[in-house]
């Protein structure tokens, strides 16, 4: 499976990037991708472009665009995609921090939903068509003896 989060710009200004790296390391999941990437206008109305029209929406690209941010795809075979999907998504947490559980990351370190700290793709058609947005194949690695 491959899925991709990023580490929002607020959260890298805050510190958080080895904290939220390590909860998925320590699930297990591995790095196929990782960069530090200074997202531009056009990426950010890619990714998020489901929700224009929203009153956010404007609010929500910018402060894409505030700083660098941290992307990783996350890869792991011993998952089929639905299920690292839904474990990805899982340990970042309810959209709404103050939803979410304690104990993700959402629910440990976010506060407000309009300053969410992490995306991550919320389906593998997401998740198709999110990666290639940041990333070329060859920035990609593929694992070979994984067990
Ligand atoms: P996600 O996949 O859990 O991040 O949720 P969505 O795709 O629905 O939302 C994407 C981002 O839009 C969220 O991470 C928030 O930053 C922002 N967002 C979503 N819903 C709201 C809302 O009701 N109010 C505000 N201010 N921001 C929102």
């Amino acid at each position: 499976m491959q899925t991709l989060i990023i580490i929002r710009p607020y959260a890298v200004n805050r510190g958080l990037v080895g904290e939220i790296l390590t909860r998925f390391e320590k699930h297990g999941i591995f790095f196929s991708g990782l960069k530090v990437h200074w997202i531009v206008r056009e990426e950010a109305e890619q990714l998020y472009g489901q929700h224009k029209g929203q009153d956010f929406y404007e609010r929500l690209i910018n402060d894409m665009l505030e700083g660098p941010s941290i992307m990783a795809v996350l890869d792991t075979d011993v998952l089929d995609n639905e299920s690292a999907i839904k474990l990805v998504r899982k340990i970042i947490g309810d959209t709404d921090p103050a939803k979410a559980e304690m104990g993700t990351i959402r629910g440990d370190f976010g506060l407000r939903i309009a300053q969410n700290i992490i995306h991550a793709s919320d389906s593998r058609t997401a998740a198709e068509r999110e990666i290639p947005i940041f990333f070329e194949k060859k920035e990609i690695v593929k694992y070979r003896e994984k067990k």
